[in-house]
């Protein structure tokens, strides 16, 4: 696509922040900037809705009050976005269409951004894999791109980011072509690879931030979020993560969860990679080891009730949609509180890791 050199006028992105509170410095950190495929904005919505009734109906035996629970409207906010996004083509006809996985496990958080598009904004949403866009789709002369004899506008990713999504030629072809038409991608191939670790860490390096930013007070509050972040050209670092792995987590450029080495994982990986030579450390990151501080929790999983020692990852969903120098939007739309196992190292909740949790606001 560098070599087409093709000017995408709208840019639509549907991103999650996620931060974890540093127990030493009582400071939120950025985890990572999702930029594709971000889950939950549709359960995260009713599971607070859940929380809060909950404790309208028992707050006063658990000294809770529903009040403190802030309200999280991500999904209507997404479908909002996504809504935006379709009229500035002003083709009343075409459709939203939802890239998802052949074997799909998030249908029921997907619902919501369908149902909400069609009830509240009157656009109808089509669900394809990329191997049926491979099968049914092609790009007309005049770049618009049509999906079984229907017009898509706005292409909306719940799938293509892990390479699991590409098992043969025919899922690429239509990623290409996806990319090749004049809809709006959610994300375009550039605003997917703005979501790598490696452009976290390079964002991260001395006046980086400046290039993007003029005033000096949001790029200071920007950098206090980001934990330490190194590339493995670094030599000390490198040397120093394998002096004391429990420090670092070295991280791969991939999404999904289930990807980060930990502990002394770190220190065998660096070893080998370093023998292994020229491209093979570029192909990761390390970044600091976050340490949140544990509290006992009731974690519910089907239908089962634990206690344990938990953590918790709060992620801020934002919304960010241009028509070439005009911002449509640029908005937080909410929240996803994840809460697991401290001695978890992975937080996914359709991994398994991790469950759906809310937001408690306190004075202190
Ligand atoms: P992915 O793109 O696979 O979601 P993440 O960077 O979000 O990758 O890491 C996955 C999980 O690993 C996070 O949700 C978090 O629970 C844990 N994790 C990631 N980075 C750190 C870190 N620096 N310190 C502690 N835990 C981390
Ligand atoms: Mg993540």
């Amino acid at each position: 696509m560098m070599d087409a050199n093709k000017k995408e006028n709208i840019r639509l992105g549907l991103h999650r922040s996620d931060y974890m509170l540093d127990s030493e410095t009582n400071s939120l950190l950025q985890i990572e900037l999702n930029t594709i495929s971000v889950s939950f904005p549709g359960l995260c919505s009713i599971v607070t809705e859940l929380h809060r009734t909950l404790i309208n109906q028992y707050g006063n035996l658990l000294c809770l009050d529903a009040k403190r629970v802030p309200g999280n409207e991500a999904s209507r906010q997404f479908a909002k976005a996504l809504a935006k996004a379709w009229d500035e083509f002003n083709v009343d006809s075409a459709v939203v269409m939802m890239i998802v996985q052949p074997e799909e496990r998030n249908m029921y958080d997907q619902y919501w951004l369908v149902k909400y598009l069609r009830e509240s904004h009157g656009v109808t949403t089509i669900r394809k894999t990329l191997s049926e866009v491979e099968a049914e789709g092609r790009v007309l002369p005049d770049g618009t791109l049509v999906v079984n004899d229907r017009k898509v506008t706005v292409v909306y990713f719940r799938a293509g980011y892990t390479p699991n999504d590409y098992p043969s030629e025919a899922e690429w072809s239509a990623r290409l072509l996806m990319e090749q038409s004049s809809a709006v991608k959610c994300p375009s191939i550039s605003y997917h690879l703005v979501g790598t670790k490696k452009i976290q860490q390079e964002l991260a390096k001395p006046n980086v931030l400046e290039r993007f930013l003029e005033n000096k007070e949001e790029i200071a509050k920007l950098r206090q979020c980001f934990a330490g972040l190194w590339s493995l050209d670094d030599e000390e670092v490198v040397k120093s993560a394998i002096e004391n792995p429990d420090l670092f987590v070295l991280k791969p450029q991939r999404e999904g969860g289930g990807n980060n080495i930990y502990g002394l994982d770190v220190r065998e990986a660096l070893i080998r990679l370093k023998k292994e030579g020229g491209d093979a450390l570029s192909a990761y990151i390390l970044m600091q080891r976050i340490f949140p501080k544990a509290s006992l929790a009731s974690l519910v999983r089907g239908g089962v009730c634990h206690e344990a020692l938990t953590v918790s990852e709060l992620g801020i969903y934002g919304a960010y949609l241009r028509n070439k120098d005009k911002v449509i939007i640029n908005d937080k739309c909410g929240y996803l509180m994840r809460t697991k196992v401290s001695s978890s190292d992975e937080g996914g909740v359709a991994a398994g890791f991790a469950v759906l949790d809310s937001l408690y606001l306190t004075d202190k």
